[in-house]
């Protein structure tokens, strides 16, 4: 359904071909997804050990869910909230993202509980008698002959049983960060980035096929990650709060596909053990559900602030002129120098991106003591310029100045050099101390 309209937009793009891509300014939150884990006949975890309720974890999340649901319409009445399911029914991940990514959500929370494999215990019940033989032979050859005496033994009578965790507490969980191709996608499929500066949707559209457009979709995909790790972060502080163990990030190394389908910032909530006699308690109580659903709010109000905040002075800060450069002044700040490229022939173009967040990270750019750029905000657009290698030098200098740390420090770019078809990506890090330096070598 999004590939069809997908590939008319970026026929129409390349039809009335024009060069304006406006910059994005972050988004403020809107709409939230809060999905409950598992449902139908995905039972999910079972608690099933010695003491244990015997519960089941599509029942925990659908309740801890529901309570999250109530929580963020009290706290945040002005934020649409959109469950993906309200009731025990079955829904695939792809269903499940679909709901997310139909509903152009801006965060994606999914509530889950953990399991560890239990070991199994035995305990002494009883005792039994058991018929036992002692064998013997006597004879040789043909006339070898085996007497069997029987005599009885009393033995213990076992019971087994499922031993519950000790391990207990509240993990997130966030996509792989080297794994993003279904993030990607996601990103690719949505209409919403195209379409972000008024009414001439048309002129916006990203063409994917170009690797200016794939380099856009990876910040995309990079920036949701760093945001989803800002709200993992703040659900784990405010489960830290609370009695209960906070266990802090994880990345999976095999991806979740929920996280990696969805286009925004998603993480996943290991609320409790529901192999643990304490925790399956907990994710089972009124209380403890409760509890949970007030600490995710509580985390969520705190991101939400913050991406509004940025949002607000993002737009604030593009709005700063450009003022004169003295070249002296970056030499108050030590040299970082970040890589080395050799270069193949004396020409080559350089684009520079903001990475991650687009959060206002202005910088200035020297190549050989010269200045190149000067304050420049810096986009998921490219800010692109042409440099020749100068044949009198060894090595030539581009130097990238940090002229704020943006909201998000420190200031962060990608660096594409491109010479004829060769390639090469570099993450520039730049702050109030250093100054960010790629070197060019030309044999
Ligand atoms: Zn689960």
């Amino acid at each position: 359904m999004f590939k069809k309209n997908f590939v008319i937009k970026v026929l129409l793009a390349t039809l009335f071909f024009s060069p304006a891509v406006h910059a994005q300014t972050p988004k403020k939150i809107k709409t939230i997804i809060v999905d409950a884990g598992h449902g139908g006949k995905d039972f999910g975890a079972h608690g099933g050990y010695e003491g244990g309720l015997n519960s089941y974890e599509k029942n925990i999340t659908l309740d801890i869910s529901n309570k999250l649901v109530a929580e963020l319409r009290k706290q945040l009445p002005d934020v649409k909230i959109v469950p993906t399911r309200t009731t025990d029914i079955y829904q695939s991940p792809p269903e499940k993202a679909d709901i997310a990514n139909e509903n152009k959500g801006d965060l994606f929370v999914c509530i889950h509980a953990d399991a560890v494999n239990l070991q199994t215990g035995r305990r002494q019940i009883g005792s039994h008698h058991e018929t036992r033989y002692h064998v013997k032979y006597t004879g040789k050859g043909r006339k070898k002959k085996k007497i069997s005496t029987a005599y009885t033994v009393t033995v213990p009578t076992y019971e087994y049983y499922k031993i519950g965790s000790k391990r207990s507490g509240t993990s997130i969980w966030l996509f792989a960060a080297h794994k993003t191709s279904e993030k990607l996608k996601a990103v690719m499929n949505n209409e919403d980035l195209q379409i972000e500066s008024g009414s001439d949707s048309v002129y916006n559209a990203i063409d994917f096929d170009t690797p200016e457009g794939r380099i856009r979709a990876k910040i995309y995909a990079d920036r949701y990650q760093k945001k989803s790790i800002k709200l993992a972060t703040m659900v784990d502080e405010e489960v830290d709060k609370t009695d209960r163990a906070a266990l802090g990030l994880n990345q999976r190394q095999k991806g979740i596909w929920v996280l990696q389908a969805t286009n925004m910032p998603a993480i996943l909530i290991e609320t409790g053990f529901i192999t643990n006699y304490e925790d399956e308690r907990y994710l089972n109580s009124a209380k403890g559900q409760q509890e949970l659903a007030e600490c995710i709010t509580s985390a969520i109000k705190r991101y939400k602030d913050d991406i509004d905040h940025t949002a607000a002075t993002a737009a604030t800060l593009q709005k700063i002129p450009e003022t004169s450069l003295a070249v002296e002044k970056y030499a108050e700040r030590s040299k970082n120098i970040l890589k080395r490229i050799d270069l193949q022939q004396a020409n080559f173009k350089v684009d520079l991106y903001d990475d991650g967040d687009i959060d206002g990270d202005i910088v200035s750019v020297f190549y050989n003591g010269k200045a190149v750029l000067s304050n420049k905000s810096l986009t998921e657009k490219p800010v692109s310029f042409n440099l020749v290698a100068d044949p009198n030098k060894t090595e030539n200098e581009l130097l990238i100045y940090a002229e704020n740390e943006g909201n998000i420090p420190p200031n962060t770019a990608l660096m594409i050099v491109t010479e004829g078809n060769t390639r090469t990506e570099v993450r520039i890090t730049s702050d109030a101390k250093k100054n960010g330096v790629v070197l060019f070598t030309k044999k």
